[in-house]
């Protein structure tokens, strides 16, 4: 099977035109799966004010694969780990799946965060003594309800991501588009409704960037999975249904970016 990038389609904060996928995650069903409201966020060093985000509104839709792209410094990494429960902002709010984050205790959120939300980092984050396999093992267990690791779905994301003869394998043994494809099914095996993913080929070559985004999009189509990813690569962006554009920590319409 070949991928190819999605088709342009407004950049704007509009509705993207996706319907329900066939198998997709466990969701409430609502309008919108991620709801952010005027998030503001403003780091503190000593006496200085660092505004890191200003007044950051958007709205993605269950099933949706959006792209988050902007400049060094411009605020997309604090925007993921908001969206993703990892730091409170300071104004506004995010709401994931109907839920406020801020509502939430911290034990609650972290349970929202594990339950709901599947992270793709830049630098893999494998755990370096196990291999692949008792990664996705571990992080199946820490985020799952006690149920047991689905095998027909690790099977199925094993040979979606071409990873087959490589779970018995540690981190250091494999490749970096190896170990980004592991940690990719890593999120995905606990059926997180969202994946969040922060500059997901920023440590790859070409070629493996090119494959790890077509297997985004692909257990995307596939699954319904919602994406949130973060580039500075607008090659990276083009993979996704839309774009969003951060410049000094505010969301800009398209046609205000010079070239
Ligand atoms: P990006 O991911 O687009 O590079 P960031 O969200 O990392 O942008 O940074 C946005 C702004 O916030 C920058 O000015 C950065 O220096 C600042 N910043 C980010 N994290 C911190 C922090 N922990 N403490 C202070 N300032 C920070």
């Amino acid at each position: 099977m070949s991928f190819q990038p999605a088709p342009t389609r407004s950049a704007n904060i509009g509705p993207a035109n996706i319907g329900p996928a066939n198998i997709g995650p466990a969701h409430t069903g609502l309008a919108n799966i991620i709801e952010a409201e005027h998030l503001g966020k403003t780091y503190k060093i000593g006496k200085l004010q660092v505004p890191a985000l200003i007044d950051v509104s958007f709205a993605v839709k269950p099933g949706e694969f959006v792209s988050i792209v902007g400049p060094s410094g411009s605020g997309k990494s604090t925007l993921f780990y908001i969206l993703g429960g990892l730091t409170r902002a300071t104004t506004g709010h995010v709401r994931i799946d109907g839920v406020d984050f801020a509502a939430l205790s911290d034990g609650e959120r972290t349970r929202m965060r594990k339950t709901k939300i599947g992270f793709v980092f830049q630098k893999f984050n494998l755990l370096p003594t196990l291999t692949a396999l008792g990664n996705i093992e571990i992080a199946h267990e820490i985020a799952g309800a006690g149920e047991p690791l689905d095998r027909n779905r690790l099977h199925e994301l094993t040979e979606m991501l071409g990873i087959g003869g490589r779970l018995e394998h540690r981190p250091s043994e494999l490749s970096g588009g190896e170990q980004q494809r592991v940690a990719i099914l890593r999120a995905l095996v606990t059926k997180p409704a969202i994946l969040l993913a922060d500059e997901p080929t920023g440590n790859l070559d070409t070629k493996n960037s090119e494959a790890v985004l077509s297997m985004l999009r692909h257990s995307n189509k596939t699954f319904g999975q919602t994406v949130l990813m973060i580039t500075h690569n607008p090659e990276a962006a083009a993979f996704a249904d839309r774009t969003l554009l951060m410049r000094d920590g505010a969301l800009v319409e398209p046609e205000l970016v010079g070239p």
